[in-house]
């Protein structure tokens, strides 16, 4: 089966399966959950830092009886820059000071395949779909927030509704665009249905 293929027979079996499903926020890592590392990778733990506004819209997101989950981007891994096991150590340190808070972070999705390799690879939509399959996520009711582009896009394709974080003079097809991570409890507080 052709990758895009592959995303739409997924996306069809979400939306046959949705009578319970969930609305979720799905949230890029770097620029997002964590600040971001320029235009490098975040290659060690130390280098992992999580971002105060990003533990304040999960606050939002647990009031508002939201699935969170991460899609992240991680070609330092194909390219061998950083290794898997790394990657793992900065999200069990996540999910620990996530549940310190009393908030949770229903799942984590990577993609730590070159370009071109794969169908989960942002602009493409195959975590969010993969996610939705899994968790049986409402994706029309669900939101993609990311700091690139390629995010937006990978949103757009699952269909959900997007948020750009990002300077202001950035052009971006999102739906809506905020200046950074410090808006989007706020945000979210004003646009989320109860
Ligand atoms: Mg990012």
């Amino acid at each position: 089966m052709k990758k895009s293929e592959e995303n739409l027979s997924i996306l069809k079996s979400n939306k046959r399966n949705n009578v319970l499903s969930t609305p979720c926020i799905f949230f890029d890592r770097d620029g997002v959950v964590n600040e971001s590392p320029g235009p490098g990778y975040v290659e060690s733990i130390e280098d992992f830092h999580i971002q105060e506004g990003f533990i304040s819209a999960l606050r939002v997101v647990k009031e508002y009886e939201h699935h969170a989950i991460i899609v992240t981007n991680q070609r330092g891994v194909a390219r061998e820059i950083v290794a898997m096991e790394e990657i793992e150590n900065m999200h069990r340190f996540l999910q620990k000071q996530v549940k310190k808070e009393g908030l949770d972070i229903l799942d984590i999705f990577i993609c730590p395949h070159n370009h071109g390799t794969c169908s989960c690879r942002k602009p493409q939509p195959g975590m969010l779909l993969k996610a939705a399959d899994k968790h049986d996520l409402d994706l029309p009711n669900s939101w993609m927030i990311g700091d690139s582009e390629t995010d937006i896009q990978a949103g757009q394709q699952a269909g959900c509704k997007t948020i750009f974080v990002g300077s202001p003079s950035a052009s971006t097809e999102a739906d809506y665009s905020i200046d950074g991570m410090s808006q989007l409890a706020d945000f979210l507080k004003t646009y989320l249905p109860r």
